[in-house]
Parts: C-alpha cells; structure tokens; sequence
C-alpha cells in the first residue's frame, strides 16, 4: 500500500506539472493568437418580440487555432482571466464589435445594437469608462447601439464601484445588461440599486421552461419584477417554439437562441438581416 501512495503521489505530482505547463503554453499561445489575428466574432442575433425584428446582437468571441480549429471561450477566457490577458483581448472584442456594428449601419443594412461581454476585471480597470469613449469616438458607433453585458456576481464583487462605473456609462448614451440573471444569489434586493437598462435571464431557467412548473413561475416572477423596476427582459438558450410562444405570452421583451440561429460569422449573419 505504502509503495502504492508513493506512485500516487508521483502521478499527481507529473499530473500538476504538466497541467501548469500545458496553462502555460496555452497562455503563450492565446498572447500569440491575440497579436496574429487568430481571434475573432461570432454574432447572434436577439428578436424584439414585439415587432419580431432583430435588434440586437451579441458577440462572442472564438479563436480560430492553427491546428486545432475552431476554439469556444469556455476553453479559454477562464485562463484569460486568470492572466489578466483578458485586458487586451476585451479590448480587442470592443474594438471589433463596434466597428463591425457601424459598418452594418454604413451599409444599411440595420441598426442593430451590438452587446460586448465584459469580464469583471475590465471593469475594475480604472479605464474602461475612457476605453468606451475612446471606441465609440474611434468607429463612429453611435453609443446607443453599443450594450455591456455584466454578470450579477461580477456588479456584486464591489458594488458601490460597479455602480458608479455603470453611471458612468450610461451617460456615455450605451445600455448596459445584466447577463445570466438568476444565478446569483441576491439578483431580487440588489436589482434596483444598478442603474442597467436589460436583464437577460440564465438559459438554465428556460431549457426546462416547459418541464417544469418552478423555471416557468420563476421566468414569470423575473419578468413582472424586471418590469416594474422598468428594465428589459431577454431570455437567453431559447430553443423550442414552445418557449418562445411561453416568453411572447408573458411579456417578455427580447429572445436569443438556437431557435433562431447559433452565433455566426459575420458574413452570414448579414444574411438574417437581408
Ligand atoms: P454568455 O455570455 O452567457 O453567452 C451565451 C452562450 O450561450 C454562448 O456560448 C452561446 O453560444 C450559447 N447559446 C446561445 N444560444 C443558445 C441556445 O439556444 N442553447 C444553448 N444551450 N446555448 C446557447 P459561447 O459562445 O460558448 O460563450 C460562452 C461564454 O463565454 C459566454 O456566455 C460568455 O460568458 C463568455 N464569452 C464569450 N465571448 C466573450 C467575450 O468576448 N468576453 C468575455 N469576457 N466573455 C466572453
Ligand atoms: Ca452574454
Ligand atoms: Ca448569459
Ligand atoms: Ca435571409
């Protein structure tokens, strides 16, 4: 058993090593990957089901790898964040949706707003306000079509500084949303104290909308309560008509989701809009 404990302990020894090492290169190639190009948007489209137009879009990025295709954040912006890389590669994301959402409008092709994930390190970067300014003023986007999407445990972190950083944006003329609403834990006492325009309700809610009597009364409460207090509700991961038909009879405002289409490039999402 003793000489079974040492294996082990050796096992997981190499183990560590070698994932600390594979971080490592995996660190250095996103840097590389960041200043070759290799990144870039997805859009997806989100439906005001008032008018049943798109009016927005979100972009996500995705990192085309050399040898390994096509990459999701889920497999590197956790890394991203942990080096701080996330500064320039939010930056990048910026840039490139906002230039990417005026050349739509130059073309006529919509006015569409474009919503940018923001990691809770770019807003705690003293310049971010400066940074959206700077974009805006750079591409020419009107700030009205620019959305910041925030997570509810990103504004709870340090709330006094997120709420000013959100007025701050907000005077800047861009709307800001509440990204994966319902996660967290104090979503209801805090909501009103963040000045932000959207909520978008977590996909786990609606994938078992029609299962289940909960989700169903919990999306009910999260619209009536997000309208009282005067703010949009998105759904988000809508992928049945029955869903849809379920957000469309309770009010809900906007819905994004496979039903609609995946994110795209950006060729092909000029395609929805044609
Ligand atoms: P998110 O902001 O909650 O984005 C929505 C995710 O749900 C996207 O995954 C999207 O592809 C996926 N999705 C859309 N419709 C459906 C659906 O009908 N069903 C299901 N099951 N999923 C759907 P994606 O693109 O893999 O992005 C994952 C996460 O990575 C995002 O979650 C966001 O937190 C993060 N992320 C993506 N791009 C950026 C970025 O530019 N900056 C930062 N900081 N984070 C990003
Ligand atoms: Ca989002
Ligand atoms: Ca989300
Ligand atoms: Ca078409």
């Amino acid at each position: 058993a003793k000489h079974l404990g040492g294996n082990t302990l050796q096992f997981f020894t190499e183990r560590l090593r070698a994932s600390s090492l594979e971080s490592l290169q995996l660190e250095n190639q996103l840097r590389k990957a960041l200043d070759e190009g290799q990144l870039e948007l997805f859009y997806q489209p989100r439906l005001c089901l008032a008018n049943d137009r798109l009016e927005a879009a979100e972009a996500l990025v995705r990192w085309r790898h050399p040898q390994q295709g096509l990459i999701g954040p889920a497999q590197f912006i956790p890394l991203a964040e942990a080096t701080g890389l996330i500064i320039p590669l939010g930056e990048f994301v910026l840039r490139q949706a906002c230039a990417q959402a005026r050349r739509w409008q130059q073309q006529g092709l919509a006015e569409l707003r474009i919503s940018v994930n923001l990691s809770v390190k770019q807003l705690r970067q003293g310049n971010l306000v400066s940074l959206v300014r700077q974009v805006l003023e750079e591409t020419g986007l009107p700030p009205g079509l620019l959305e910041l999407e925030l997570t509810e445990s990103q504004m709870l972190d340090d709330i006094e500084n997120a709420i000013d950083t959100c007025r701050l944006l907000r005077a800047l003329g861009v709307s800001l949303a509440i990204d994966d609403f319902g996660t967290g834990y104090s979503s209801l006492s805090y909501l009103k104290r963040f000045p932000v325009d959207y909520v978008k309700i977590d996909k786990s809610f609606i994938a078992e909308l029609e299962q289940s009597g909960e989700d169903a009364a919990i999306i009910r409460a999260i619209i009536a309560m997000a309208h009282n207090l005067e703010l949009k509700v998105v759904a988000e991961g809508v992928e049945t008509q029955g869903q849809m038909d379920f957000l469309k009879a309770h009010g809900c405002d906007e819905i994004q989701g496979y039903l609609l289409s995946p994110p795209v490039e950006p060729e092909r999402f000029v395609e929805m809009l044609t």
